[in-house]
């Protein structure tokens, strides 16, 4: 059973990797950035309040994020086993993820993984990245260029920069990351739990650290 925490700033490559470990282990991706960014696109009353917070590169308020974890941890779907991508991110919200595995759903934590990589090469991946508006590929314009150009290569669809994938955005959200996110580390230090990968370097033999983590 492989219930899993990816934690790690953004752009270390969490998504990229999650992709691949859904594929072999079967498990499930628990986004929550995803999720809100579904939210902001239905244009739900929710989805514009997430909004105004992620286009400054601020953290949704802890009640709200817990309240959508909570909801999608019940689903039959992650009995299986699930990743967290992106959650928790803060103190509060490791805490009450500690509590609603035990007292909910009566399981737990079983590998927590930290993807590293240094704030110079994140600015140039976000800035570079992109993402296929219909099959949700991603690429990047200097690392993994779309074969077809600005369409995606695969579905043909245009490919689209997130809106908080900009200079001035991004800053903030590694500073986000470093005053409220990297101190997780600490707090699972003592887990037994954690493995702290370095995530510069090849997604292949990134991805091979992880499967040998996870096997
Ligand atoms: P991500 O796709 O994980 O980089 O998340 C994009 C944005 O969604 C973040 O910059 C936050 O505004 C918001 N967000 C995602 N996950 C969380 C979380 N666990 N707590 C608070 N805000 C979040």
């Amino acid at each position: 059973m492989i219930n899993m925490i990816f934690l790690g700033p953004p752009g270390a490559g969490k998504g990229t990797q999650s992709a691949n470990i859904i594929r072999d282990f079967n498990i499930v991706q628990i986004s929550t950035g995803d999720i809100l960014r579904a939210a902001v696109k239905e244009g739900t009353e929710f989805g514009l309040m997430a909004k105004k917070y992620m286009d400054e590169g601020k953290l949704v308020p802890d009640d709200v994020i817990i309240g959508i974890v909570k909801d999608r941890l019940q689903a039959d779907d992650c009995k299986n086993g699930f990743i967290l991508d992106g959650f928790p991110r803060t103190i509060p919200q490791a805490i009450a993820l500690d509590s609603m595995l035990k007292d909910s759903l009566n399981t737990e934590i079983t590998h927590i993984i930290s993807l590293e990589v240094p704030d110079e090469d994140i600015l140039e991946r976000l800035t570079g990245r992109r993402t296929c508006e219909n099959c949700k590929k991603g690429f990047h314009i200097k690392f993994a260029p779309s074969a077809k150009g600005d369409v995606c290569d695969e579905c043909g669809g245009k490919l689209i920069q997130r809106d908080d994938d900009k200079e001035e955005t991004i800053k903030k959200r590694l500073n986000v990351y470093h005053e409220q996110t990297s101190m997780l580390k600490d707090y699972y230090k003592n887990s037994g739990k954690l493995s702290i990968i370095d995530g510069t370097g090849e997604p292949d033999e990134i991805y091979t650290k992880i499967k040998g983590i996870l096997s």
